[in-house]
């Protein structure tokens, strides 16, 4: 007679004695969660060709490890973007290529693990579907997405849940067979992001009513305790069912029937971030009661729940439990990151051949620069690095919007220099030299991750917007004739936005309009001087879409009229991935500066003093105004910039 394994394991129970399903039984299970790789693989930053201790799935694997050993009952699961995301995934996908059979990196990493279940999030359909498959094929678990059907609205495309029988040990010692259900689920705006190879081929729905559908009908096939996986952010208490949210993670917990809820997507940390949330329990790691993580991304952090699961007569239920998550580096007094893991090293030896692969396709030429480009005087004209960020955020903006209701409208670029001195030091500007340029120079191109969004402004916000941005300057005394301090230091070069698109010029001998926290001081003061679009003066009610980052979109800097709520395009892609796609695409870009903005005259000579590298010096002969004064501290060189 053949007994399917549960079966038999509960009828050997029976036999030993007191029939194991008539006794309360208490069984402690801890499901680890991942999110949010990227291919990180390795502690390995590529944009920089250098070790990072912040991130890698060959450190999270030690974390995963050590959280196993405390816990007689673990699942581990991974809830996405895990295919793409940096040189790594764009090195398998783009230029090797994964035949068929072939394991991904990332995979051969994860199968060491063991992983029990993984979700397909959004940016593993970047490649297309084809791809797709292929990778998926490679992993010893499954790859869950429940809200991404064929066509049709009926056919899953991808496997929705799982079912996972695993034998569970009780507080007692008892052995219990337990089925967990997990269903995945990624944002419905893949249909967006990726319609070049999505349209026609699958559709998406809503995140909370296909939980809704779906957690009856996994706990009628025999599930006692469901989890919902989505590479899907918290998100807010005021999304409703069937509004296809992005980020559905709130509304997951008060789904009936559901036990545990993992995030991602947001690239945020629960419990940590997200103290505000109704019904979220920091402490706890909990929203409405329900066990809740969001472990970071790029391997930042490991997700640990742990659910006291107890059984009585009408089945098993969840006690209590708990998050938490666990970092792979801390902050030491100097603010300075130390590791607090070490990798992994068998999951170091399987994916070293392809880092080595990766290493040698990020030091090679992937374009040219036909001039150099540089940040030296980025506080005082102009800017290279700033024009070639804004060139490719336009390239990036024309595409994306076609098709949408705002394609016709008239598109700026909004970009700020990211390594300008300052705190950084005289070292700390970007230089990348005319000619080939590599990947690993990336992060001197483009140092943050943000990610590319898009706002609806006019004419009067984009002159508020660099009102804004002017505070960058100090107020100069137009009688004076000996060299004055223009830039303010206090105010953060991330925040000094060039718009490219319009002309302006700065008025640096008015008072600033806004404070460094976007508050109005001086309401009747006004810098920006000109300001013109295609040739004429702006119309204060024309509609414009500024393409941005992430951060100043969604109110970073507290720039006036951007609040988030004004933002008509998120786009899951990086701005760094977008420079490195147009200059491929290009081959070789021309970077010069467009002198779209100038200090305006003031009539009388005034000089304009600022520091900058030694290295700038070299440099000075650009612009017939710039000229050397003198030494500065910490290593700067004092730099005129005479106005007339
Ligand atoms: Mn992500
Ligand atoms: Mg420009």
């Amino acid at each position: 007679m053949q007994l399917h394994s549960s079966l038999s394991l509960l009828l050997v129970l029976s036999v030993l004695g007191t029939p194991a399903w008539s006794q309360d039984a208490r069984v402690r299970l801890r499901l680890l969660q991942t999110t949010d790789l990227h291919t990180s693989a390795l502690n390995y930053d590529y944009y920089r060709d250098a070790v990072d201790d912040t991130l890698g799935l060959s450190k999270v694997a030690t974390l995963i490890r050590q959280a196993r050993a405390e816990a007689r009952n673990h699942l581990l699961i991974d809830t996405g973007d895990l295919l793409q995301g940096n040189p790594l995934g764009d090195y398998i996908a783009r230029v090797k290529g994964l035949r068929e059979g072939q394991v991904h990196a990332m995979h051969t990493a994860m199968n060491l693990l063991a992983y029990d279940a993984a979700v397909v999030g959004n940016h593993e359909f970047n490649f297309g579907l084809p791809f797709l498959d292929t990778a998926l094929k490679g992993a010893k678990f499954p790859s869950l997405a429940a809200n991404v059907y064929l066509p049709d609205g009926k056919t899953h495309r991808f496997t929705p849940y799982v079912i996972l029988e695993r034998r569970v040990t009780d507080e007692a010692g008892r052995e219990h067979v337990l089925k967990v259900g997990v269903i995945g689920f990624t944002p419905p705006q893949i249909m967006q992001w990726d319609k070049g190879h999505l349209e026609g081929r699958v559709m998406t729905k809503d995140i909370v009513a296909t939980a809704e559908a779906l957690v009856p009908e996994v706990r009628a096939k025999g599930a006692d305790i469901v989890v919902l996986a989505g590479h899907t952010g918290l998100g807010t208490d005021q999304v409703k069912s069937g509004e296809m949210a992005e980020n559905a993670g709130w509304a997951l917990t008060k789904v009936p029937g559901v036990n545990a809820v993992l995030t991602g997507h947001q690239h945020l940390t629960f419990p940590g971030q997200f103290r505000d949330l109704a019904g979220a329990d920091p402490e706890k790691g909990t929203v409405n009661g329900v066990a809740v993580s969001m472990p970071g991304f790029w391997g930042s952090h490991l997700g640990v729940l742990d659910l006291d699961l107890v059984r009585n007569d009408k089945g098993w239920s969840v006690a209590q439990s708990t998050a938490a998550i666990r970092p792979i580096y801390r902050f030491d007094q100097n603010r300075r990151r130390v590791p607090t893991v070490d990798n992994a090293p068998d999951i170091v030896a399987a994916v070293t051949p392809i880092h080595e692969e990766t290493l040698r396709y990020i030091r090679a030429p992937f374009g040219k620069l036909a001039a150099p480009i540089y940040s030296y005087f980025a506080l005082v004209q102009d800017d290279p690095a700033i024009q070639i960020v804004s060139e490719a955020q336009l390239w990036y903006a024309k595409r994306a919007l076609q098709g949408t209701p705002h394609a016709a409208l008239p598109v700026l670029s909004a970009a700020a220099p990211f390594k300008a001195g300052g705190r950084g030091g005289a070292e700390y500007y970007t230089d990348v030299p005319q000619g080939d340029i590599a990947i690993k120079n990336a992060s001197d191109l483009y140092l943050y991750p943000n990610t590319v969004q898009m706002v609806k402004v006019n004419g009067a916000g984009v002159q508020e917007w660099l009102e804004m941005s002017a505070g960058q300057f100090k107020q100069v005394d137009p009688s004076r004739t000996e060299p004055q301090d223009v830039v303010e230091n206090s105010f953060p070069t991330f925040n000094f936005d060039v718009i490219d698109g319009v002309t302006y010029e700065i008025d640096v001998t008015q008072p600033r309009r806004y404070d460094n926290d976007g508050k109005l001081v001086n309401p009747n003061a006004r810098r920006i001087k000109g300001l013109s679009f295609q040739g004429k003066p702006i119309d204060p009610q024309q509609e414009f879409v500024v393409v941005t980052n992430n951060y100043r979109a969604s109110g970073g800097g507290r720039f006036p009229g951007l609040d988030g709520k004004n933002v008509i395009l998120q786009s899951p892609d990086e701005n760094r991935q977008a420079l490195i796609d147009y200059i491929t695409e290009m081959k070789t870009v021309n970077p010069s500066a467009d002198k779209n903005w100038k200090f305006a005259r003031v009539g009388k000579p005034v000089t304009l003093q600022f520091e900058s590298s030694p290295r700038a010096e070299a440099l000075l002969g650009v612009n017939p105004a710039l000229s050397k004064l003198g030494d500065g501290q910490n290593g700067f060189v004092r730099y005129g910039l005479k106005l007339d």
